[in-house]
């Protein structure tokens, strides 16, 4: 009927046909390939009612997703790298019934005693069963753990189908487009946006295993539309199109480059501009909340803005006595809130932080912003580590590491507070030198205090051969505060 079909979450694979779902390397599924493995993996899952999936970044490893949600089951995507003791953590706090592993991968010993079954491409079965309700859980997605221990957000299958639908209207993404994909599978990013996405539509996704620029531009060189990313891959992207024009040529070729999951440094959105005559459409999003902003397919591309909240997310911004801000500029910054039907439902076994999260219905996301007059979100950093407290003025890290990426010695930088007597907190910069070059910590506070109000400029500059990042490309400043 019209109901089940719009409220399947892959009508694709109730009516398969030829087309490719999935690419990776030589091999490929079709939407038929995809439909037999995952109703013979529904078929192994039977009534389970939740099923953890341990694979790297493989055809293997979605289909072994997409199985289980097919079966009804709540998936926990497992990060292949995660250590014991993290493993064990989430496999106590979420008791899957059972594995699905990708081939290539044994199971690891926080794993025993959970039965383990091996995702074969080629297995068949019957048909797909009927799709449960729409509230159940359809993901299990663990958090970083950077503030205590990782929590599970509960995402519900109609959190997924509704806002992957808002953000294919507002990229005018459809089953014509074929996505480049180098992302991990165990993030909302990689997993919900960069393979559920494409499998909803009907589209085609390419799985490049590891992100590199070369495979990138062959591919959208070819027949690939769209490349999501995180900022760290515009940077590689950037540095390669630079010395090769190929490379520069075959992404200026791209319908849609989006990033999301960190910061995109201006400078490099400008450079990516520079280089491929491509503008980057910025958006943010988090486990919680799936997409919550994104730049329209047609909007305007300004950098460090990620545009309008998607179509069923409301939001808002509170000041720091949780009063709604209505002024709309490029100044007052504020908290984001949001609701909708994008939201989590719970923080699995732990309703003390679910409740803290929740202010009167609304997410607090712990992320600061501005909004626009034109209703774009310009995100400034998270309240927790980006705001620094510093002779009584409350100074966003991110602006001054924009102001500081524009200085030549600068590859790499990270801005965060450090206690200090006089000041409360002092501007501390962690740079990463460009090559063959010196970081002059003086000439560094002139040039942000050249750019930005003088209290602004960094009063320690320290120097780093790389920054700490997650699989992500997200710096983790706790490691550097700590
Ligand atoms: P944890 O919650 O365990 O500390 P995390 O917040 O990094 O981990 P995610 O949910 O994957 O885990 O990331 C969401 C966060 O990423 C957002 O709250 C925001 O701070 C950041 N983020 C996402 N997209 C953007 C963007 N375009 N610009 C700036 N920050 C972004
Ligand atoms: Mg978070």
């Amino acid at each position: 009927s019209m109901v089940s079909e719009r409220q399947s979450l892959f009508p694709g694979l109730r009516d398969p046909g030829e087309t490719e779902a999935i690419r990776f390397d030589e091999r490929v599924l079709s939407y038929t390939d995809l439909a037999g493995v995952t109703a013979n993996l529904a078929e192994r899952i039977g009534s389970a009612r939740c099923v953890a999936v341990w694979g790297t970044a493989c055809p293997e490893t979605c289909a072994a997703v997409v199985g289980a949600l097919a079966a009804g089951a709540a998936v926990v995507p497992l990060n292949p790298k995660l250590g014991r003791r993290e493993l064990a953590h989430i496999v106590a706090d979420s008791s899957p019934e059972l594995v699905l592993a990708a081939s290539d991968f044994p199971a690891p010993e926080a794993l025993d005693g959970i039965p383990v079954h091996h995702v074969d491409l080629e297995a068949r079965g019957g048909e797909l069963p009927e799709e449960p309700p729409e509230e159940d859980a359809a993901l299990i997605v663990y958090t970083s753990g950077t503030t205590g221990p990782p929590k599970g957000v509960v995402l519900s299958r109609r959190a997924i189908r509704t806002n992957l639908d808002a953000v294919a209207r507002a990229w005018e993404w459809t089953h014509r487009d074929v996505l480049v994909h180098a992302l991990p599978l165990f993030h909302v990013h990689g997993l919900i946006l960069g393979t559920l996405g494409p499998l909803r539509l009907g589209g085609s996704v390419r799985h490049l295993g590891k992100f590199s620029s070369r495979a990138v531009a062959d591919e959208l060189a070819g027949s690939a539309t769209m490349l999501f990313g995180v900022p760290t891959m515009y940077h590689r992207l950037a540095e390669d199109a630079e010395q090769q024009p190929d490379i520069a040529e075959s992404v200026g070729g791209a319908r849609l480059l989006v990033s999301g999951s960190a910061p995109l440094p201006a400078v490099e959105h400008q450079r990516i501009t520079r280089l491929t005559g491509q503008r980057v459409v910025e958006r943010y999003g988090m486990s919680e909340t799936i997409m919550n902003c994104g730049v329209r397919a047609s909007g305007d591309r300004r950098p460090g803005y990620v545009g309008p909240p998607f179509d069923g997310v409301e939001l808002k911004l509170v000041d720091e006595q949780d009063q709604e801000i209505t002024v709309s500029d490029d100044e007052t910054v504020g908290e984001i809130l949001v609701r909708g039907s994008n939201l989590f439902t719970e923080y699995l076994n732990r309703p003390d932080a679910t409740a803290e999260a929740f202010l009167d219905g609304w997410f607090r996301t712990g992320d600061v912003a501005t909004r626009a007059a034109d209703g774009y979100i310009r995100i400034v950093g998270r309240r927790a580590t980006d705001i620094i407290k510093s002779g009584g003025y409350k100074i966003g890290a991110g602006e001054i590491e924009n102001v500081l990426l524009e200085h030549p010695a600068v590859a790499e930088v990270a801005v965060t507070g450090e206690q200090d007597p006089d000041l409360g907190e002092r501007i501390v910069a962690w740079v990463v030198p460009a090559a063959e070059e010196q970081v002059d910590e003086d000439a560094l506070a002139e040039h942000v205090a050249g750019l930005l109000t003088p209290h602004k400029r960094p009063r320690v500059v320290r120097v780093l051969t790389e920054l700490p990042r997650n699989e992500m490309g997200k710096v983790m400043k706790k490691a550097l505060q700590s």
